[in-house]
């Protein structure tokens, strides 16, 4: 096994102007290779500092990725450092050279000295092309550890990574591991709950590993496993999931980038419905969620936001004494509202969203109290209440996904 650790170059990192979003995406790529990242380290554009973070690296890494800092300014400063702790002496490079004063030529503009910085390169390094810009890819033997040094441009760093890295490091690293993940996602189940189902094979299970994340609403698992081949990881992946699935497979709807909406979606095509939608908290946004999805008109036909109560009665038709007697926010509205849109839109399905978002209680409905309607075909409708927490926002997000999970079963 390899170590690799990237370091990310420029002052702009640690002020949080920009996020590292080049240490994610190469960490990402190294893993699909099967080697493992133990280190991500920002530095900013100081020498010392740099200089201290690169010994550190050459000590404790196999491979060190660094990326920033190669351009032609006073703070560029990679190329410098990684000369004198790595004992390169830097030359021209007359091809990078060329390129980088025909690109002045060709905009009409002198070349200052500095730009000439960009041609520079290690002496018995390797120079990788860099498609997109100016500095090229470079790449240093030192003593059985390898250095690799990129632009921080992610736009030429990505380029020159999947052109030239890649390859490159499965021929140098012609090691077999493969690390394959998958990602298994559960709806109407908490978070602790799913955990303690689990929690033995989460703690015991090493290879794939479990990691659990719980976020909007639903929950996910994480399965990474490593092995020789990418079908004998997914193969062990599978065993466990099956394992899985044994306990927890009834909030089980999807995996890796297959949504919630998707999969309603799907759901209501395999049974030829359609649906409609009658919202008032949700504003059109549950509806929205679903004709995103590409292929959405077969089955979505339509919303109604009605969100003042004037609009409910004037437009849905729910009854002024309905609304008197019950309010808004309440069991009777819903149901009124589904039928409603189900009647109007001439659809399967009518699904209603009613409920007080907040700040502020309303019709002395507590805040987060919501009511979902739902109408299919000619069964009785069916109307939910939910309490929900948090703020305005996360009840109306909330409330959309509960909508989505009670279509999904
Ligand atoms: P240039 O030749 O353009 O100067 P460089 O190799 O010197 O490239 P930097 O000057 O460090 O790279 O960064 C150039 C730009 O690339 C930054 O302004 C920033 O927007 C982006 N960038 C740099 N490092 C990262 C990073 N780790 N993640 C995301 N973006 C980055
Ligand atoms: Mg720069």
């Amino acid at each position: 096994d390899i170590n690799a650790e990237i370091i990310s170059v420029g002052s702009e990192l640690l002020l949080g102007q920009i996020a590292d979003t080049n240490a994610q995406w190469i960490s990402q790529n190294l893993a699909h290779m099967g080697i493992n990242v133990y280190f991500h380290h920002t530095v900013g554009d100081n020498y010392d500092r740099l200089k201290s973070v690169m010994e550190l690296a050459d000590r404790r890494s196999d491979l060190v990725i660094v990326t920033g800092g190669l351009g032609p300014t006073e703070d560029d400063l990679t190329r410098e450092v990684g000369a004198d702790i790595l004992s390169q002496q830097l030359e021209i490079h007359p091809q990078v050279l060329t390129k980088v004063e025909s690109f002045f030529e060709r905009r009409g503009i002198s070349m200052t000295e500095n730009n000439r910085k960009q041609a520079l390169v290690f002496k018995d390094g390797k120079v990788f092309p860099n498609e997109e810009g100016m500095a090229p890819g470079m790449f240093v033997d030192h003593m059985q550890k390898g250095w690799i040094f990129l632009p921080g441009v992610p736009r030429e760093m990505k380029s020159i990574f999947s052109k030239s890295i890649i390859p490159f490091l499965k021929e140098r690293y012609p090691f077999k591991n493969q690390i394959v993940s998958r990602v298994l996602k559960f709806i109407g189940i908490g978070e602790s709950i799913l955990e303690e189902r689990v929690s033995d094979l989460i703690r015991t299970q090493t290879n794939p590993t479990i990691a659990p994340l719980a976020g909007e609403g639903e929950v996910t698992l994480r399965l990474t496993a490593k092995a020789e081949t990418a079908e004998e990881a997914l193969s062990s992946i599978s065993n466990v999931q099956e394992q899985l699935m044994q306990r927890i497979g009834d909030y089980y709807y999807g995996r890796n980038d297959e949504t919630l909406e998707q999969k309603v979606l799907e759901m209501l095509k395999s049974h030829s419905y359609t649906l409609a939608s009658a919202e008032s908290l949700t504003g059109g946004r549950f509806i929205d969620q679903l004709i995103s999805i590409q292929g959405a008109s077969d089955v979505i036909a339509g919303s109604i936001v009605g969100y003042q109560t004037k609009i409910k009665e004037n437009v849905l038709h729910i009854p002024d004494s309905l609304i008197k007697k019950h309010g808004t926010v309440s069991e009777q509205c819903a149901r009124e509202m589904a039928e409603q849109v189900q009647r109007k839109m001439q659809s399967a399905v009518g699904i209603s969203f009613t409920g007080n978002a907040g700040p502020d209680a309303s019709e002395g409905k507590p805040v987060g109290l919501v009511y979902i309607g739902l109408k299919i075909g000619d069964q009785d409708s069916v109307v939910k209440a939910y309490q929900l927490n948090g703020s305005r926002e996360k009840i109306r997000q909330h409330t959309v996904k509960k909508g989505l999970e009670w279509l999904f079963y």
